[in-house]
């Protein structure tokens, strides 16, 4: 589990480093303050997005579901910076089907730990196809890098896109626009 006291200590560190006095009123409870965020923005480093998918449900439902703008929040792991955006995803199942807010769990499992986008990407999507076997699934990742945008190249609103395909959606290019055209909001 997160170790929360070591987190503590290193903040302390760090605050000493900037040159900063760790016993300030404002900062003496940062340490604390900041062990309990990480605790909670990277606690899907102990959980498996996997668990989330087995309680879909059979269903002879064989045309393409979209679940469109879930939103989430991960932290870049070479910067410890947010990025944040939205995922849309798209599957064709074979047979099992899942809520939005199981999809929406896994996005949020995957997205809350040391984490880079493109691996995001390819883990939701790896992750649907594991579990529920589908004939495709195809997810796309647009999002906002705090560590591109307030510091570094410095280009505020620039938005990172990712996307996997897997199956039908790889093979099929007519599969591949109709669920880009559905994510855009527009008649395929
Ligand atoms: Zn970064």
């Amino acid at each position: 589990m997160i170790d929360k006291d070591k987190i503590e200590k290193a903040v302390v560190s760090i605050i000493k480093a900037i040159g900063e006095d760790p016993g300030r009123e404002g900062l003496v409870g940062t340490p604390r303050r900041i062990a309990e965020m990480y605790a909670e923005v990277f606690a899907g480093s102990y959980q498996d997005p996997k668990e989330e998918l087995k309680v879909g449900f059979e269903e002879e439902h064989h045309e393409m579901v979209v679940f469109k703008d879930i939103p989430f929040y991960s932290m870049c792991e070479h910067h410890f910076l947010p990025f944040y955006g939205l995922v849309h995803i798209g599957y064709i199942p074979s047979g099992r089907v899942v809520g939005a807010s199981k999809m929406a769990r896994v996005v949020e499992i995957i997205a809350k730990r040391p984490q880079l986008q493109e691996r995001l990407t390819t883990l939701i999507a790896d992750t649907i196809v594991e579990v529920l076997q589908p004939q495709g699934v195809a997810v796309v990742v647009q999002a906002e890098h705090l560590c591109m945008t307030m510091r570094g190249i410095k280009k505020p609103g620039s938005n990172i896109v990712t996307s996997a395909t897997r199956g039908l959606f790889r093979k099929r290019p007519a599969t591949r626009s109709e669920f880009l055209a559905l994510i855009q909001g527009k008649q395929p």
